[in-house]
This record gives C-alpha cells, structure tokens and sequence, in this order.
C-alpha cells in the first residue's frame, strides 16, 4: 500500500501550515504536541516530550513517515527510530548537520561550499588568535541550540566569550563554540529546495530576507535584480548542500550576498521555513504542499511563482490584549487583498504569532499592503 501517513513531531506553525495541503492531497497527517493547544493541535494525535524515547516511539509507529516542525528531537532518539526500521526524513546524518552549526561548518567547507571563514574554539586565546587575524571582529556562535538569533554575538575583545565557555564546562558538555568573520554583506537572502529520498529536486526563486533583532520579520520573493546570475548561484548551492547532506524534504539554505557580489552560506533548516511562507499564496506549489511530497517520495510540484512578487510581513508580538482575531474586522475590510495567517498563538512581545502575504506585480504596493495589512495587530 502507498504510504500516506506522515507524522510530524513538533506542534508549532509550520506543522500547522502542513495541515492545509495534507488534506488537500488526501494526506493522513499527525502531530506529536509538546503540549496542549499548540499550533497544529487541531491534527495532534499525541502529547509529550520528544526527548522522551519511548514517546515518540509509540507517535512513530502510528505513521508511514516521521518528519519535523523543529530540529531538536536528539539524534541518539532518531537513530533508534532508524534502526526500528522506521523512515524519517530528513533522517538523523543531515539533520545533524542543521544541530550543529560547527558540523555544518565543517562539513560545508568539506564540500567546497562559500560560507565565512570560520574556526572552532575551546578557549579565549584562540578566539584571541581568530580576532587577531580578522580585523579585531568575529561573530561568535553556540553550536547547539541557538535560534532567531540566540546565540550569536559579536565580538571585539578575546574574553567577549567567557561566558559560554565558562557554561559549556558548567553543565559537562565541554565542547567548542564557533567563531567567523564578521561578514559585511549587502542583504540576507534564502533559498529553499526540496529533495525526494529518490533524489529529484526543485528550488524555489531565491527570497530576501529582513531582519530585525535577530528575527526575520520580512521576505521579498523573488529577491530583486537576482535574475540570472545570482539566482542561478544560490540555487547551485543549496542543490549541492541538499544532495551533500542527504537531506529529504524541504532544505532552507540562509545565504549573505557580501558587498563584493559572493554569497556565503550562513544557516541551515531542514524543513519548512520562514522565508519560505510567502510560497502558500505566491507559488503554483507551496514549500508545505512540497514538504509532504517530499518525504512521501512522491513527484514534486512547479516551485514557479504565481506573480512577479510576493511579500511576506511577520506578526510579531500581536496585539498587547486581546487576541489577532480581535483585530480582523478593521484588517480584512482595510486590505482585502491581503492573505492573513494566524497561527493560533497567545499574543507576546516578539513572539510569532502570524504573518500577512500579498502578491502583485509592483513591488513598492505590495510591499506597502503587506505592512500596512501586518500593523493593524502590532501595537
Ligand atoms: P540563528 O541560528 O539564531 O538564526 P544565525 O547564525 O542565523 O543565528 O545568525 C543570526 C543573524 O546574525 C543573521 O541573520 C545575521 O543577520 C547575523 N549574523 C550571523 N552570522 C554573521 C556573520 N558571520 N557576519 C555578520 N552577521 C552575521
């Protein structure tokens, strides 16, 4: 029999975004919950922990294919999952590599790719020795568990890491922190693909990406003035990194475009992405749709866009009372071109709790509906 069921661990946005095309494709889809009322509740077939074996053991055995709303279900876990002869995707080798960034470093520069240049640490005199060599500036980074920004500092002075190094040895995991240069770039930029475990792939147009404190807050599809050479590039690399890693399912690739025209590959998720939103209004196949194929092995579809330009702008925070659905009657009647989603979140200072995407074929009014659609639940 196909397979049909695919199970995804997490309960956040981006599993609840899976849930659309899961029915429109006939797709049995389900969730394991951290807790009650997440995002994707509404197709949660369990709660609990999944750091715990034996949860997500019994989640995994309910379904044809386990696949991922976050990266941080632990490897050792993945692994015993593999060996139970269960398929996840991407499996525990590539993930590995979007846990890490130090095995990201390492294994990029392995397969020739552009990122900054980089070292690993274990003291304050070698990131001495790394400040010395570049210009008296670094970016120092944790090699696990950093997100949105947690977890990357700049750098001037060789003990500006102290403290991590010092928490590194603290709770036993000992270890290196990251260190690169400090890249002067022009913009960020991201490119998504996705690959089949039989190794078909399609790549999405390349995005720009705002960010502000860390946080995405906006994407432009496609990034202007990159056709041609620059989408043709950044869709090279993440084909390279996809096919290098072993990845399956969707792969986004976060790339600098530096001012002197490279483009140096930053971070790595592997599944959908933020930058890949404006995919489920703006592209004859949206990154959850293809997700879902992805993993199933099952034909990809046109990653093409639908219209010279989507915007996507992130709602941060939400409204400081009441809920986003409050604010719907003044938004929807003020941008009815505007595609509002809402992920179902308490409302809190800088958390995600939706985005707006609007497409079109001139860029500044799109870009000025997306805003102005998005403030109606900022406060
Ligand atoms: P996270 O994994 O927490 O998202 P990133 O490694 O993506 O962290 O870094 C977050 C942001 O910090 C990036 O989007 C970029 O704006 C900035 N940044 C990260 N690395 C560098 C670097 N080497 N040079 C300059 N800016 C950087």
């Amino acid at each position: 029999m196909a397979k049909n069921t695919v199970g995804v661990i997490g309960g956040g946005q981006l599993a609840r975004m899976m849930i659309p095309p899961a029915i429109e494709l006939g797709v049995d889809i389900r969730v394991l919950e951290e807790a009650e009322g997440m995002s994707a509740e509404i197709a949660a077939t369990g709660v609990g922990d999944y750091r715990d074996l034996d949860t997500v053991l019994a989640f995994a055995e309910t379904v044809d294919v386990v696949t991922f709303d976050h990266e941080h279900v632990p490897p050792a876990i993945l692994r015993e999952l593999v060996a139970r002869g269960i398929e996840v995707h991407p499996g525990p080798d590539a993930l590995l590599y979007a846990q890490d960034k130090l095995h990201m470093r390492a294994k990029l520069t392995e397969l020739g790719l552009p990122v900054p240049d980089w070292a690993s640490i274990e003291s304050a005199d070698e990131l001495g020795a790394f400040l010395a060599d570049h210009g008296g500036r670094a970016v120092v980074k944790t090699a696990r568990g950093g997100y949105d920004g947690k977890g990357v500092r700049v750098v001037t002075d060789a003990s500006g890491a102290d403290d991590w190094f010092l928490a590194l040895a603290e709770d036993g995991r000992g270890g290196a922190l990251l260190v690169e240069e400090l890249v002067s770039f022009r913009r960020e930029l991201a490119q998504l693909v996705a690959r089949r475990p039989s190794g078909e792939m399609a790549a999405w147009p390349v995005v720009e990406t705002i960010q502000r404190d860390g946080v995405c807050a906006e994407v432009i599809a496609p990034a202007p003035g990159t056709a041609g050479r620059v989408a043709d590039l950044a869709a090279g690399i993440a084909r390279s990194v996809a096919e290098g890693l072993g990845v399956t399912g969707v792969l986004a690739v976060e790339l600098f475009e530096t001012t002197d025209g490279r483009l140096l590959v930053n971070e790595l998720a592997m599944r959908p992405h933020n930058s890949g939103h404006w995919s489920i209004e703006g592209a004859v196949t949206s990154q959850f749709e293809q997700h879902l194929r992805a993993v199933l092995d099952l034909p990809l579809g046109a990653p093409d866009a639908r219209d010279d330009w989507s915007v996507m702008v992130n709602i941060l925070g939400g409204p400081a009372e009441g809920t986003l659905q409050d604010r719907y009657p003044a938004a929807l009647a003020a941008h009815p071109e505007a595609k509002v989603h809402g992920y179902g979140k308490e409302p809190r200072p800088g958390r995600k709790v939706g985005h707006v995407t609007v497409t079109g074929d001139d860029l500044e009014d799109v870009v000025y509906i997306a805003r102005s659609a998005a403030a109606f639940f900022a406060d």
